[in-house]
């Protein structure tokens, strides 16, 4: 079901000459998500953000909004309003009239200005700063006063281009949690693109992963991260061991695998059908590995030396050698548990579901 407010990417391609930016985009933005692309610079994230503002035109394929073909309909006559990474504010100008600014190009009278800026400045959380000026704010004060020149001309839709990404590091992670509390007060949609994977999995509803111009999944956070159905999800989105592999077999949804770090007998398929001799890449997420004690049943049992362990203060970081190859295991720092010897023989135990195997095609 298509409700009011929804955002239809039905099958949108945008090219530049022989280029293709975005590839047969399809998916649906349901009315007051949080909905965030995430992927690495120049996957085509701002180019489909630009295009659902009206700012550029699909090569095939068309944007819904509202049931509504945005065909011909330009940005301004969009319920959109976008966010630009560098704000855009007039330092000079006090708050209040940078909120109004786009109510005094619309012609709204200096006292319904006013009002409306006041009654956005309590809904960011910055009641009373109206006279001020906008470089006597901070950073994430600003960010919130951009925020809510945005939203006085009442779009349904907040576009956001990586607007934090100017700013400092903890103030950035302050402003994920802000900027999520001012959607829900809201209640609009926000459609947020980022290539940083923490601020798309703290804020959103669900994320569309994007690679080369193709969206690979969406998926709520927790999907996205635990269930990634492509290799280019499962190692761009966090950490992960990735080991190349062979197929020996499948039996339901339980295959076996040929790999440099042995046989493994026990990865779920998840969902595939695999056939003898397919390539495919397996998946371990470092924290998802456990140190193994001699009790385990060992079908997904790893042995190694153990080169390193790092201590990071809140976890431990094992770098264990399998021939050739180097895995990651992450331990909460417990305080209890001890450093681990150098050159120490240790065996890397996981559950079936702990891991994701996929082919090697889908690492794209
Ligand atoms: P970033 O995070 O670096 O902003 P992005 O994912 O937003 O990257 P886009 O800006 O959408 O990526 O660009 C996608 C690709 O399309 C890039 O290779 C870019 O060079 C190309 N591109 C974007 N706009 C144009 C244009 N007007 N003409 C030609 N090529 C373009």
């Amino acid at each position: 079901m298509t409700s009011s407010k929804d955002i239809v990417l039905d099958h949108v391609s945008i090219r530049f000459g022989s280029y293709t930016a975005v590839d047969n985009a399809f998916l649906t933005i349901r009315g007051g998500e949080f909905f965030s692309f995430l992927g690495p610079s120049g996957c085509g994230k701002t180019t489909l953000l630009r295009c659902i503002s009206g700012f550029v035109d699909p090569t095939e394929g068309r944007v819904m909004i509202g049931g509504r073909d945005m065909r011909n309909v330009g940005p301004n006559r969009r319920p959109t309003a976008l966010i630009f990474q560098n704000l855009a504010l007039f330092p000079l100008m006090s708050v209040a009239d940078n909120i109004a600014f786009p109510l005094e190009v619309r012609g709204i009278g200096r006292k319904e200005r006013r009002r409306r800026a006041d009654e956005l400045l309590d809904m960011i959380a910055l009641p009373g700063t109206g006279d001020k000026k906008v470089h006597e704010l901070s950073g994430g004060q600003r960010q919130r006063v951009a925020i809510a020149r945005a939203l006085a001309v009442e779009p349904d839709i907040l576009l956001l281009d990586e607007p934090l990404s100017a700013l400092d590091l903890k103030l950035r992670q302050h402003m994920r949690t802000e900027l999520r509390t001012i959607q829900q007060r809201v209640g609009l949609t926000f459609i947020y693109i980022t290539h940083d994977q923490g601020e798309a999995l703290t804020m959103s509803d669900r994320v569309a992963v994007m690679n080369t111009g193709v969206i690979e999944q969406v998926d709520a956070p927790e999907a996205i991260y635990n269930r990634p159905r492509t290799a280019f999800v499962a190692s761009f989105v966090g950490e992960n061991n990735a080991i190349p592999g062979t197929v020996r077999g499948q039996d339901g949804g339980i295959a076996t695998l040929d790999t440099p770090v042995g046989v493994l007998s026990g990865i779920a398929a998840g969902g595939r059908h695999y056939k003898a001799g397919d390539s495919c890449i397996l998946f371990v997420r470092p924290e998802r590995l456990v140190l193994g004690t001699a009790s385990a049943d060992g079908a997904n049992r790893i042995s190694g030396t153990l080169e390193k362990e790092e201590f990071e203060g809140n976890i431990r970081i094992a770098f264990v050698r399998v021939g050739e190859f180097v895995l990651k295991l992450s331990r909460v720092n417990d305080g209890l548990a001890a450093p681990l010897a150098s050159g120490a023989p240790v065996t890397l135990d996981f559950q079936a579901a702990d891991a994701a195997v996929l082919p090697v095609s889908s690492m794209a």
